[in-house]
């Protein structure tokens, strides 16, 4: 069973994320970039499925800058096969990902598409549920464990208040959640053995896809600063300080 892993590059969730001055969008400009956090879980449980000998290969597809090989070949250390970049300067939408990858999908005769939940950066939460659509393939979101056997994928699911268990038939669309699994750190000969490993690079519009953006972000502003908090000396002052200053209670 082929196995497709989408892997985005975005600002490193270390990094404290700053507005440009024209209120455009976010800094990236000598910025950490690396895996968004989801992916890396999505492509832990695809090398999973590869060790336990249900997956027989994993492509890691990319959409984004020439950089973005660094996150492809990061995926590739882990322990995927190959990699596609999608090639392209363009901020590219969720709408158009999902159509780049099912186009991907579909030349590459793949079983299996595993994607994170959400991409840190815009937090669209939305690229896995529009492939699924696209493909008219069932979708498994925000997995936090998944099992295949049989044609099929059941998914646990995380969900307000509790846990949903889906079966899915393949070939489906599953979004990584936090609790899916720990990622692996790649090891220094892997990483040795990942320079190896083919990127092939493409263009959206080798696949025929038009990315260019149908939102126009209207300005983008930090959260406002928090005040300084206050110690008070005993419980009363605290009531009286919510019931007649900040009128909570
Ligand atoms: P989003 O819908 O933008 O929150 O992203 C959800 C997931 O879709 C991400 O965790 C990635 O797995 C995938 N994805 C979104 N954008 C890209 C991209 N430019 N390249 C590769 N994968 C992407």
């Amino acid at each position: 069973m082929k196995l497709l892993v989408a892997v985005k590059r975005v600002v490193d969730y270390n990094v404290k994320v700053r507005v440009k001055s024209d209120k455009t969008g976010v800094e990236t400009a000598g910025v950490k970039q690396s895996m968004n956090p989801f992916d890396e879980i999505a492509v832990e449980e695809a090398i999973r499925l590869k060790e336990k000998g249900i997956a027989t290969e994993i492509v890691a597809v990319s959409v984004g800058v020439t950089q973005a090989q660094e996150t492809i070949r990061t995926a590739l250390a882990m322990g995927a096969d190959r990699g596609i970049l999608v090639e392209t300067d363009v901020a590219v939408e969720p709408l158009a990902v999902a159509k780049l990858l099912k186009a991907i999908a579909e030349k590459e005769g793949a079983e299996l598409i595993i994607l994170g939940k959400q991409a840190i950066d815009d937090d669209f939460n939305a690229t896995g549920q529009a492939l699924a659509a696209l493909l008219g393939w069932p979708q498994g979101t925000f997995a936090s464990k998944v099992e295949i056997a049989d044609g099929k994928a059941t998914v646990t699911r995380e969900v307000d208040g509790g846990l949903e268990t889906v079966e899915l038939k393949l070939p489906a669309v599953i979004t990584a959640d936090l609790r899916l699994n720990e990622p692996r750190y790649a090891s220094l000969p892997n990483i040795m053995k990942a320079r190896k490993k083919q990127i092939d690079i493409v263009k959206p519009a080798d696949l025929g896809v038009d990315v260019t953006p149908r939102l126009t972000i209207v300005s983008v502003a930090e959260p406002p600063g928090r005040k300084a908090g206050i110690k008070v000396p005993d419980v009363a002052t605290l009531v009286d300080k919510l019931r007649n200053e900040a009128k909570v209670i």
